[in-house]
């Protein structure tokens, strides 16, 4: 018997088979204009990459913001309790979780047994998030998976602007002004970790600490964050699918 735990993200959706013991597959696609479409895709695409019978799935939960829209699952969890679980079930000694993902981010306080016991959200502004990173990248003419690369090393831009729309107004007059796209890369990174340090600051961190969402593909802000906010900070191939890890665990029970 199998589980599947699908997050429908503002940005990708993801999704995953567990079996009991393991995460036996994974699947990522672009959520795109349509979380219903891109879900149902994303469902077909692992069942056929797993090769497994649709007879054989106990259960099917969906999270993250477009789970609404998602007409075949059996049950809907929050986003804030899947991450927490998938947390827990790739490392027992998280406690912390800082997820920065594509409309969002939150940090997450867990106890031992991998329940909740305070989170903080940021979904009001894309200061601080993957769009804010993407829209920044666009202005550089460089993927977001470059920002790190390009960054690393250089000494850091200050970039004042929180709001995504006169930063990017800043990014544009400071590359007018010769500051290289190293700096400013480097710039906007330290700008994601200060805005994700305020952030964590009011909801405090305890060891272990895990980083998930896709902005934690990011090498060099996993730095900056970890030399910020003194501790170790875990990721993982899985970072992110954390909340589709733990919706399909959750699926499981
Ligand atoms: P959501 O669940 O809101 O759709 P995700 O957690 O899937 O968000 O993350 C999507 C975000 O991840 C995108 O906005 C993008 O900026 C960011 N991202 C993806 N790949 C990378 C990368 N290699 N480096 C930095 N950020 C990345």
């Amino acid at each position: 018997m199998y589980s599947i735990g699908i997050d429908v993200g503002s940005v990708a959706a993801k999704a995953v088979i567990f079996d009991g013991r393991n995460i036996i597959a994974k699947e990522i696609m672009p959520t795109g204009w349509s979380p219903k479409e891109s879900g149902i895709a994303l469902y077909e695409k692992l069942i056929e990459a797993a090769n497994i019978n649709k007879s054989d799935i106990g259960a099917i939960v969906g999270t993250g913001y477009g789970r609404i829209a998602l007409p075949f699952i059996d049950r809907k969890v929050t986003e804030i309790t899947c991450h927490g679980k998938g947390a827990h079930y790739l490392d027992a000694g998280v406690r912390t979780v800082i997820d920065i993902g594509g409309q969002d981010s939150k940090v997450i306080r867990l106890d031992a047994e991998g329940n909740i016991v305070d989170f903080l959200m940021n979904d009001k502004c894309a200061a601080g998030t993957g769009r804010f990173l993407q829209v920044m990248a666009h202005a550089l003419e460089l993927d977001v998976s470059q920002l790190s690369e390009i960054g690393r090393g250089a000494e850091p831009q200050n970039i004042n602007s929180m709001c995504t729309v006169f930063a990017e107004s800043e990014v544009i007059s400071l590359m007018a002004g010769g500051a290289s796209k190293e700096s400013i890369a480097a710039g906007l990174l330290q700008s994601v970790c200060k805005k994700t340090y305020s952030l964590v600051s009011k909801v405090g961190v305890e060891n272990k600490v895990f980083f998930s969402g896709g902005v934690s593909k990011n090498p060099l802000l996993k730095e900056y964050l970890s030399e910020k906010l003194g501790v170790e900070i875990l990721s993982s191939e899985f970072s992110q699918f954390l909340g589709a890890i733990g919706a399909a665990i959750i699926g499981y029970k």
